[in-house]
């Protein structure tokens, strides 16, 4: 079966709007400023977008603040078309524990980041359809360590049970994620180098561990 280019649907549906001369309301689902810096610089040329930043995965609270400060920053110093506002969702990490449990010693990209997707798109999927947008969507699949085909699935099935279109994408095509790198470059924004939930972490800082193992070998070998 042919993979679906999601990048290519997302231009068909904009080029919808520029004929039909629409501007429609678009609720973003944001993880992190740095993922959303490419999303808003392009998509607010087409869309009235609110961002709406529901992340109860960043399980550290100092953590999900210094990331929730950077994402209200980049809104206020990223010029775009139409102005964008800003929603906090309620910071409710209890809610994500539980939705893990049993699936604490899974692999990143696996199912347990698959429910995690489930669970922030549905929330946007609530807050869109009860504040009257045109659609939702999340910045996640910028990031190339998300599963883009799996995040327009689930975003496809929540627009079926809540009556709202969702907005597929697949940021990541047309240099998508290296823009993102180079303006978090040019704002200076905070680039986390985990994920977001505990288990990420732990992950994170075992592959450094094992990487500086694996250094201090090769310089024990190379003096030898
Ligand atoms: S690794 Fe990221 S996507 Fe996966 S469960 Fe943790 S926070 Fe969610």
């Amino acid at each position: 079966m042919n993979k679906i280019n999601y990048q290519k649907e997302l231009d068909k549906v904009i080029e919808m709007l520029q004929r039909e001369d629409r501007v429609p309301k678009l609720l973003m689902h944001s993880c992190c400023a740095p993922c959303s810096s490419y999303c808003l610089s392009y998509l607010a040329q087409y869309f009235h977008i609110t961002v709406y930043y529901y992340n109860p995965n960043i399980t550290e609270s100092a953590e999900y603040q210094k990331r929730v400060a950077e994402q209200q920053r980049l809104l206020k110093e990223l010029p775009v078309r139409y102005p964008v506002s800003f929603v906090e969702g309620e910071y409710e990490p209890e809610v994500f524990l539980s939705m893990a449990k049993g699936m604490e010693e899974l692999p990143e990209g696996g199912e347990r980041c698959f429910a995690c997707y489930e669970l922030r798109q549905r929330k946007a999927a609530q807050y869109a359809v009860s504040h009257g947008f045109d659609y939702f969507t999340t910045t996640l699949s910028v990031s190339p360590h998300k599963n883009a085909a799996k995040l327009n699935e689930i975003g496809l099935l929540l627009a079926q049970e809540y009556g709202i279109p969702y907005l597929v994408s697949d940021f990541k095509k047309k240099g998508g994620y290296l823009k993102s790198i180079e303006l978090s470059g040019i704002y200076d924004l905070y680039r986390q180098d985990y994920c977001g939930c505990a288990y990420s972490k732990a992950a994170r800082e075992r592959e450094k561990q094992q990487k500086e193992q694996g250094i201090t070998q090769h310089q024990i070998k190379e003096t030898e």
